[in-house]
């Protein structure tokens, strides 16, 4: 479903990825969990009349497997090259192991032992700054520490991977045990206020599609309750 011109969101199991679309450019963000990747070419092919291998890039937004599950074999489909953020490119090489309580450890090793999803050698690192597919990367650690947004000022919107959902209105954090540190967390939610936000993409809820900023302010009076 196209949200904004230009930004589809492609609701998967558990787990939103998104596709922009920029002329001839398509750009996938998060690939869902394993099991995925028909639901996307099928999406590119059947409602934007494309070919899976028009993706030029697939960004993901952290390591953690309901964004990744798919990403390998997505990479293999359309050769699109696969940008991530440097703290986060060990887990996609399966060369690190996940540090994040014992929560969401446990969440991840039942995962890996259901799914076998293959290893990925990153071709782009994103940093902080970083302009890819028109969108620039905002270094947002606190969920992982190499989570990250992308901006797109013309557009006004923001994708945030896991770092905001939408319940009741209301923004909220993805919960206390998802966030091994929140005052990282909460550094980094800050940072968007210097951006002009109107739209919020959103990994595992509806979007925001108004008063992206208003709802952020309204986020942080009250993030630091929600992770004591
Ligand atoms: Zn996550
Ligand atoms: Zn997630």
């Amino acid at each position: 479903m196209e949200i904004i011109p230009g930004i589809h969101e492609l609701r998967g199991r558990m787990v939103n990825c998104y596709l922009t679309v920029d002329g001839d450019e398509l750009m996938l963000i998060d690939t869902g969990l394993p099991g995925n990747s028909s639901n996307i070419t099928e999406y590119i092919e059947n409602n934007l009349n494309r070919s899976p291998q028009d993706i030029e890039t697939i960004v993901i937004t952290h390591n953690h497997f309901d964004h990744v599950g798919s990403l390998s074999k997505i990479k293999r489909i359309t050769g699109a090259k696969v940008a991530v953020h440097p703290d986060d490119a060990d887990y996609i090489r399966g060369k690190a192991r996940h540090a994040g309580g014992a929560f969401m450890n446990s969440l991840i090793k039942l995962y890996q032992v259901i799914y076998r999803s293959g290893t990925v050698e990153p071709d782009i690192l994103l940093k902080e700054g970083d302009i890819i597919g028109g969108y620039r990367v905002i270094h947002t650690p606190g969920h992982t520490e190499g989570s990250i947004c992308l901006y797109n000022p013309d557009k006004r919107a923001i994708f945030v991977g896991d770092n905001l959902q939408l319940r009741d209105g209301k923004l909220h954090s993805p919960g206390k045990r998802l966030i091994p540190d929140p005052e990282k967390y909460v550094k980094s939610m800050e940072k968007l206020l210097e951006y002009d936000i109107k739209v919020i993409l959103t990994g595992h809820t509806a979007p925001v599609t108004s008063d992206g900023v208003k709802l952020i302010r309204e986020f942080l009076e009250d993030v630091k309750k929600e992770l004591n």
